[in-house]
């Protein structure tokens, strides 16, 4: 019952001409009954250029950070109305990216998920452990805790709208994936603490992705898990074809 998501994350990756020719080069080849829903998220800078390339195609438009306020003396920042404006969907939230090297808090990814679900946009809210949590034991514990402080505030309707992206940041660029278990591990113990935290037809509907070196031969074991719903991918969203190949293993 939940539809697979794909979603390419192409960071601070291609300029304009690379970026509308990636868009319409895969906008091209996602049919209307495509068992996935698909999106790519550009730098914001060319939001609007790749929206446009997206217009009138099954492919939607996402943008990879957000600031928490609506408007007013914030330099440099962008709202959740000004990405809604542009034709976004989707915003990434709580990147690994964004929490390690830009330092952002669980509490920073709280307030930029409720203003994303207040504009009416899906948040995407990243969650992961590090690779020295992961191997002194703590990969429940962070991962719970992102969660939980990343949905304070949410109510039962609007979790139920949002994505939750498991990216173990030990496998993000890495080349190294998670095996299937230990991502349905943690998806299945994300979705349990879903509905214990708001119900089980909640929990049983928020679509939880897994990302950190997908590839096309490692896509089609990772959706089969129960609890994988899609993909949010980074090196691999940046072609059409292995891009598309990942797109393919939804169906
Ligand atoms: C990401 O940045 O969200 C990601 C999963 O990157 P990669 O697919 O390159 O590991």
């Amino acid at each position: 019952m939940r539809r697979p998501l794909i979603v390419g994350n192409w960071k601070m990756n291609l300029n304009r001409q690379q970026g509308v020719a990636l868009a319409k080069a895969i906008a091209g080849r996602v049919s209307a009954d495509c068992p996935a829903d698909v999106a790519v998220c550009p730098p914001s800078v060319y939001l609007d250029a790749v929206g446009g390339a997206l217009h009138r195609s099954s492919v939607g438009l996402g943008a990879q950070n957000v600031y928490h306020q609506a408007d007013g003396a914030f330099t440099g920042e962008v709202s959740a109305a000004m990405l809604k404006d542009i034709g976004c969907r989707f915003v990434i939230v709580g990147h690994s990216e964004r929490r390690h090297i830009l330092g952002e808090t669980n509490e920073d990814a709280n307030r930029k998920v409720r203003a994303v679900l207040a504009a009416g946009l899906t948040p995407i809210l990243c969650v992961g452990e590090k690779l020295e949590q992961r191997e002194s034991g703590r990969t429940q514990q962070v991962v719970r805790e992102q969660l939980e402080t990343g949905l304070d505030g949410v109510s039962k309707e609007q979790a139920a709208l949002a994505v939750i992206a498991y990216e173990p940041v030990w496998a993000i660029g890495t080349g190294v994936v998670a095996t299937p278990d230990q991502a349905e591990e943690v998806h299945a113990d994300l979705r349990s603490l879903l509905a214990k935290r708001y119900n089980d037809e909640t929990g049983s509907r928020v679509v939880i992705q897994y990302g950190g070196s997908v590839k096309p031969d490692n896509a089609a074991q990772l959706l089969g898990q129960e609890n994988i719903d899609g993909f949010l991918v980074g090196g691999a969203s940046l072609k059409a074809d292995s891009f598309m190949d990942i797109v393919g293993a939804a169906g």
